[in-house]
């Protein structure tokens, strides 16, 4: 099964996507994930991106393109994957349609999880990442059994530089800009499936389920 996950910034992507990777035995890839594990080494990738990522501006298509085409070619996603922040433009879309296309293959579904602004800021400010392993917390939603540290890992978790509120305004108007339009793109693929990302965690997971069965 091959699907990406649409919606906005904070709408609860990851959260799903990993659930969904671990039903459906297939990688979670999130190019979020990517690039700040490039930041934490110090790659050129990495240096590339942060600029970017700190102004809540989207990493140019040039350099996100490639680096996700890769990551799909690689043998674990043979079987199907689940992509968390990718495509994010109508550019990223049509690559991944191409590339896709020239091997005979095309996406399942694109899951949007519909979130209004409004509820995105508090998610947000709650949000507790570990830079470790990816793992993602909320003090108030999903807190970690201990105060501040990672349940999986045991590294301290951080809340993202990028999630601070004058950003996250900014990768809002940014989403709303470039990112939204792919609802349409993938209703007209005929393969988009919406969900209610302001119900809990376990509610939203069972509606997704019931789509991909
Ligand atoms: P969130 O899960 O909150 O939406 P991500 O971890 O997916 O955030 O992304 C964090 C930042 O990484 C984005 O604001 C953007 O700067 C960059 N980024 C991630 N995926 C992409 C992409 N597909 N295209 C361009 N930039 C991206
Ligand atoms: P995205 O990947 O779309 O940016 P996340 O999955 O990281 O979003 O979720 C953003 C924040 O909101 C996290 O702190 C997460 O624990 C929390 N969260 C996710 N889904 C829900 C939900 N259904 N209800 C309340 N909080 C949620
Ligand atoms: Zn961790």
């Amino acid at each position: 099964m091959k699907l990406v996950m649409l919606g906005a910034p904070g709408a609860g992507k990851g959260t799903q996507a990993k659930r969904i990777a671990a039903k459906y035995q297939i990688p979670h890839i999130s190019t979020g994930d990517i690039f700040r594990a490039n930041i934490k080494a110090g790659t050129e990738l990495g240096m590339k991106a942060k600029s970017y990522m700190d102004q809540g501006q989207l990493v140019p298509d040039e350099v996100t393109i490639g680096m996700l085409l890769d990551r799909i070619s690689q043998d674990d996603c043979a079987g199907g994957y689940v992509l968390d922040g990718f495509p994010r433009t109508i550019p990223q879309a049509e690559s991944l349609t191409k590339a896709l296309a020239s091997r005979g293959e095309k996406l399942d579904y694109a899951v949007n999880v519909d979130v209004p602004d409004e509820n995105i800021v508090t998610r947000m400010s709650g949000r507790r990442a570990c830079l470790g392993c990816g793992a993602t917390y909320h003090i108030v939603y999903n807190a970690p059994k201990k105060e501040g540290i990672c349940d999986v890992c045991g590294e301290k978790l951080v809340l993202r530089d990028d999630d601070k509120p004058e950003t996250v305004q900014k990768r809002l108007a940014v989403y709303h800009d470039q990112t939204q339009p792919l609802i349409d793109y993938y209703k007209q693929e005929g393969i988009l499936a919406e969900v209610d990302g302001t119900q809990d965690m376990d509610k939203v997971f069972q509606d997704i389920v019931k789509i991909l069965g």
